[in-house]
């Protein structure tokens, strides 16, 4: 069998997109609808578990789908279940109907659903609503060749629309643990062609002790706002006699920080630092307020410079402080972000966010990390992993996706490796794809006038229709071979 046995005839292609264009109206208009729910995660409540806006974008993904002749079904108010055939095992189109906050800076309405011409301007346009339509268009128009018998596929094509993709993924986590995993996944959620790899993440949780009195001591710090971003700004103060806090004061004026300002009151100093926000990914291009202020703390406490200095040798981002710093020619280099900072009661505590190569494994994470956060006098008290997420290139997922890619576009881009993670390290047998068109930056997304295009819209709808009918005819042995 040769590679070429998968490939899509032309007809059938353009049949295909005779059936996205004949749909792309209901379609788009159901994307507009969907783009004014502001389906941001919010409080749970018994039939919601994501909050009510949450538990509101997937019903309106399930009548809509159901409205394009897929049969269709929210699994226990976390995910939308939408399938066009009923052949046993299925192949998946996995994207995301939650929202991240709106944020500032906004200049249309962010849940207005706005048009310019071709754009749409909403929070979720780009990430992920506009995947969620261009599936659903996708498998509709699959499910009309299949019910007048122009196609025939061994496998059901199901389109699963996840309500908790951006804080934790748990909806993708409670449907592996309770249904059948698809023969082959992918998640419309990255860029094309694919994401071959996503880096390891490990979260390492940090703790210990203080003193909490003497000349000169730290009080309190509190820095972060979760461990997968760089922290913006932080927070201290120092606590301490007298002649303790006189000498911090005089060794901080000394000390040069524009990012950093020191207020002495009645009975401490209280610290203040500015930085820069960034995704852990990519912690570099962010600026830490948190190591900001450990170094003020270094520079006010000469008695205690030493301790101050090896927990601040832990911080740097390229990993090495904690032992992890290293490279593969895929994924670059480690990231590492210490995310969350504090001092309460005399008891420190750290929590890092470490983005490794994919050639490294959570064991390597564990062992190399034993010795430098001893040497710095603390305990490890957790370390959550992620394992890295690699696909063989020639295996049948990726070759198929590559196959796909290479016959939609001539742009010719190979598979990538990415710092974030997405749906693939929770599906089985999922690769992350693009969310619009090949070449297509994602505007706004996680920031401030996000937007996609209804073209992006269609050509997406095009391509991932193409994907799913090719995933379900592809054998699952490597067929190269
Ligand atoms: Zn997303």
């Amino acid at each position: 069998m040769n590679a070429d046995d998968t490939a899509v005839a032309p007809q059938l292609l353009a049949a295909l997109r005779g059936r996205v264009d004949a749909r792309f109206e209901a379609v788009k208009a159901a994307f507009i609808e969907n783009l004014r729910i502001p389906s941001v995660k919010g409080e749970p409540a018994c039939t919601a578990p994501y909050g009510a806006e949450v538990a509101r974008a997937l019903q309106h993904v399930r009548a809509t789908a159901e409205s394009l002749g897929l049969r269709a079904e929210v699994i226990d108010d976390r995910l939308v279940a939408a399938d066009a055939g009923d052949a046993e095992p299925y192949v998946a189109a996995v994207p995301h109907v939650d929202v991240v906050p709106p944020g500032e800076g906004w200049t249309h309405p962010p849940f207005g659903a706005e048009v310019d011409g071709d754009r749409v301007y909403a929070r979720g346009a780009a990430d992920d609503k506009g995947a969620v339509f261009a599936s659903l268009l996708a498998a509709a128009a699959i499910g009309d060749l299949l019910a007048d018998g122009t196609l025939a596929l061994p496998r059901r094509v199901r389109v699963l629309v996840g309500g908790d993709e951006e804080s934790g993924m748990s909806c993708v986590q409670h449907y592996a643990a309770r249904r059948p995993a698809p023969v082959f996944a992918f998640t419309p959620d990255g860029r094309w062609p694919a994401a071959q790899a996503e880096r390891g993440r490990a979260e390492i949780h940090l703790e210990g002790d203080v003193p909490t009195s003497g000349e000169l001591y730290v009080e309190r710090l509190v820095a972060g706002l979760a461990a997968n971003v760089v922290p913006a700004s932080a927070r201290g103060r120092l606590g301490g006699s007298e002649q303790g806090l006189a000498g911090a004061s005089e060794a901080l004026e000394r000390y040069w920080d524009r990012n950093l300002q020191f207020t002495r009151t009645a009975d401490g100093l209280e610290l203040e630092a500015i930085g820069k926000g960034a995704h852990a990914a990519e912690a570099f291009t962010g600026d830490s307020a948190a190591v900001r202020l450990l170094r003020a703390v270094v520079a006010a406490e000469p008695d205690a410079r030493k301790s101050w200095e090896k927990l601040l040798k832990l911080c740097d981002p390229t990993g090495g402080g904690l032992g992890l710093a290293d490279y593969d020619p895929l994924s670059g280099a480690t990231s590492s972000n210490l995310g969350l900072l504090s001092v309460d009661g005399g008891t420190l505590r750290m929590v890092f966010d470490v983005r490794y190569p994919v050639v490294r494994s959570p064991a390597w994470v564990a062992e190399r990390t034993a010795k430098p956060v001893a040497d710095a006098g603390l305990r490890r008290v957790a370390i959550r992993h992620m394992p890295a997420l690699y696909h063989a290139i020639d295996g049948p997922l990726l070759s198929t996706v590559m196959a796909v890619y290479r016959a939609e576009s001539d742009e010719g881009e190979p598979a990538f490796c990415m710092g974030g993670r997405t749906y693939a390290s929770f599906v089985p047998n999922c690769v992350a794809v693009g969310a619009g068109m090949p070449g297509e930056q994602r505007g706004g997304i996680h920031s401030n006038d996000e937007y996609s295009t209804f073209t992006s819209l269609r050509r997406n709808a095009e391509i991932l229709a193409h994907l799913l009918v090719r995933l379900a005819k592809t054998p699952l042995v490597d067929a190269s071979g």
